[in-house]
């Protein structure tokens, strides 16, 4: 078969497949519409690709994605530093913002332990986790989802918590087993937070 497509079509419809959930079809999909109808998008879209991978890292403290060495929540002088809140992506850290009163700090464990898949405490940011239990943090608040993964680093970071000195509670009342924070509705999310409890380690 006589190759119809120019190099650099070839080339864009491969770079769309690094979008999560992107295959080869749609990505073509993509692309056509894309040259076809928004030209002017495209040129959006490059720029805020380039900027974004130039110019976003992760906090050094919580691991948010920022543009500075600490994020904006860090680095608010208002927030209260004995409550940790940790999720697992930043986009918890919306939903929970934009849901509760809470106005202590974050820590983001950019995914969360799957041993199978490679996935450790090192993948998670285990040491800077460690580094913020040990510096004065009163209470845990593990906020991951109610998934078998969710569960599972919520026990390993109470043990964590445990062995600094610090109390661990879990988000529970009202997240559905097998719930991403992010998914969870504004006020199902915010009982869930007051109604927290111990984790048994
Ligand atoms: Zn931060």
């Amino acid at each position: 078969m006589a190759e119809v497509f120019p190099v650099s079509l070839k080339a864009l419809v491969s770079a769309l497949q690094a979008l999560p959930g992107v295959g080869p079809k749609s990505a073509q999909r993509a692309a056509f519409q894309l040259l076809e109808r928004d030209r002017e998008g495209m040129g959006r879209l490059a720029e805020a690709l380039t900027t974004a991978r130039a110019s976003i890292g992760h906090c050094e403290r919580c691991r948010m994605l920022c543009e500075n060495h600490v994020c904006r929540l860090c680095a608010d002088p208002g927030r209260d530093s004995a409550t940790l809140v940790i999720v697992e992506s930043p986009a918890d850290v919306a939903a929970m913002e934009q849901a509760t009163d809470y106005r202590g700090r974050y820590f983001v464990l950019n995914g969360r332990l799957s041993p199978l898949d490679g996935i450790g405490p090192d993948e998670i940011g285990g040491e800077a986790l460690e580094a913020l239990l040990a510096g004065g943090v009163g209470e845990a608040i593990v906020a991951t989802g109610a998934t078998v993964a969710g569960e599972a680093t919520a026990h390993r970071i109470a043990e964590l918590a445990a062995h600094h000195g610090v109390r661990t509670t879990r988000i529970a009342y009202g997240v559905p087993v097998g719930g991403e924070l992010e998914y969870v509705d504004d006020s199902t999310l915010a009982r869930a937070f007051s109604g927290r409890r111990a984790v048994e380690e």
